[in-house]
């Protein structure tokens, strides 16, 4: 007979790591069903990445698919909140539903008991250990810093090299000429800061990417692209109900039409800011129009485009160029084409450092990195032992907060699933989300319980 365990152990204590958006929704739907969740966080704040984040930074998503569902914001935040309102609506969450959220905590490590864990952390007063029957990690993608490789010639440059997170202000481009590298969401805003404060701003790139307009023919982008339509018409890598797999086998060839379709209508959106410009104007434009696929980037690293870069793209506040950074001269940036980029300060956002979670026994660790080749993006669920540590990493799309709800109160269908390798009711099906299907697929053990997960969580790690 199965068992389920988290329902014998109601009320058990619970160590959530991180007080990101993710810890503090799992805190939320454990108390909810009668856990003592406890919220270990290292920062003096709560909110994870939005706390270190830039100024001006954004929300992608639309306010209202970005709240925990039994707690909807307490004031009017922009469309896309502002990091400051997010901010505010996770110090407001955390004090309305009165979770035990300690700042200023960092877990060192976890040591496995026979009924549980003991958890050891520092604060301010000293190192201090509790034991807990169940631990949750929540630490986040981005929480080991900025990938930040050394380049040729950095000594020898003459201006400052930093990364988007060191940027405290955005007086800091005033006046200069700025190069930024890379071409993600954040890249994307650095330069679109930039141009207005800079002399020149110089966007440097191996690949230009698919990035979302806010509207698509006059539509909002989240009613096509992040609607159950939208994470329909995506390629389903983790057990699609009848009628997707119909559409992704026999009818294939008119889903690639359709994202083909998506892609020319933004390629089009793209090109009409060159019309009645000069060729230099096209041509910049022409530069950050991807060549490949559309449906990758989607997946992987759907990014919303600042609603100016293109137009300063197009009138040349940007002047884009498509190239390998090769190192640093004393004037600025070379490129491996033999260009070199005159430069006073150069902003590398080249994406963050793969998770390791340093607390955790080194056996787990291990597998940690073997089980996760796709790193930062992808789901990886590993079943070590049963039931013994429940790690998770919840991101990107916090729409799959309010399905986080369903994980604890449908008792453990996730664990008992898990255990007897039986298949995950539609109900599941129904709660998955774009991002996780964007990941690719690891052993077979592994997959059907991590397609299970998928529809809980957008990014999930976990050890039972
Ligand atoms: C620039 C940027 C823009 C983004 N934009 C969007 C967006 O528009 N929409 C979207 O859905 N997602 C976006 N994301 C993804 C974002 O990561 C998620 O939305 C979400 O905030 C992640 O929350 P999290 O709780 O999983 O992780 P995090 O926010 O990273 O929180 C993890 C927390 O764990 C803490 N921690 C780590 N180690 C320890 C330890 N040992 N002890 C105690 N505490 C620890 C960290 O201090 C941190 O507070 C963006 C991310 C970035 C970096």
């Amino acid at each position: 007979m199965l068992l389920n365990p988290l329902l014998l152990n109601k009320g058990a204590r619970i160590a959530v790591i991180g007080a990101g958006i993710s810890g503090i929704a799992a805190a939320n739907v454990l108390k909810k069903n009668g856990f003592e969740a406890v919220v270990f966080e290292k920062a003096e704040n709560p909110g994870g990445v939005w706390a270190v984040a830039y100024p001006d930074i954004h929300l992608q998503n639309t306010y209202a698919s970005y709240h925990l569902s039994d707690f909807p914001w307490s004031f009017k935040p922009d469309l896309h909140p502002s990091g400051a309102q997010i901010m505010r609506y996770w110090q407001e969450a955390i004090k309305h539903l009165r979770l035990d959220v300690r700042l200023g905590h960092e877990v060192l490590a976890l040591e496995e008991q026979s009924d549980g864990w003991l958890l050891r952390y520092k604060n301010q007063k000293g190192n201090y250990e509790e034991t807990f029957k169940y631990v949750i990690i929540a630490v986040g993608q981005y929480t080991e810093g900025k990938y930040r490789p050394p380049f040729p010639g950095e000594e020898q440059f003459n201006g400052t090299i930093i990364t988007e997170r060191d940027v405290r202000s955005l007086d800091i481009f005033n006046d200069k000429r700025v190069a930024v590298v890379g071409f993600g969401k954040s890249a994307l805003d650095m330069s679109t800061f930039a141009a207005r404060r800079s002399k020149e701003v110089h966007h440097i790139f191996r690949t230009p990417r698919w990035t979302i307009p806010e509207w698509i023919l006059g539509v909002h982008f989240t009613h096509i692209l992040f609607s159950r339509f939208g994470t329909v018409m995506m390629t389903s890598w983790a057990h699609p109900t009848p009628a997707e797999r119909f559409l992704h086998g026999p009818l294939k060839a008119g889903i690639n039409k359709f994202w083909d379709l998506i892609a020319s209508v933004f390629k089009g959106q793209i090109e009409r800011l060159g019309k009645n410009k000069d060729q230099a104007a096209k041509e910049r434009l022409n530069a950050v129009i991807p060549k490949h696929k559309f449906l990758p980037d989607l997946r992987s690293a759907g990014a919303l485009a600042p609603e100016s870069y293109y137009p300063l793209v197009a009138d040349g506040k940007i002047q884009p160029h498509q190239a390998e950074v090769s190192g640093f001269t004393r004037n600025g940036i070379q490129l491996q084409n033999g260009c070199e980029i005159p430069c006073d300060l150069a902003v590398l956002s080249l994406g963050s450092k793969t998770p390791v979670f340093p607390f955790l026994p080194e056996k787990y660790r291990q597998l940690c990195s073997k089980a996760n080749p796709m790193a930062r993006s992808s789901i990886v669920i590993s079943f070590i032992r049963i039931f013994r540590v429940l790690a998770l990493q919840v991101s990107t799309m916090a729409s799959c907060i309010s399905p986080l709800w369903k994980l604890v109160r449908s008792g453990c269908a996730l664990m008992c699933a898990a255990r007897s390798n039986c298949r995950p009711s539609p109900k599941w099906n129904a709660a998955s989300n774009t991002s996780a299907r964007g990941s690719a697929p690891t052993s077979n053990s592994s997959r059907h319980v991590r397609s299970l997960s998928a529809r809980v969580f957008s990014n999930i790690l976990i050890f039972c």
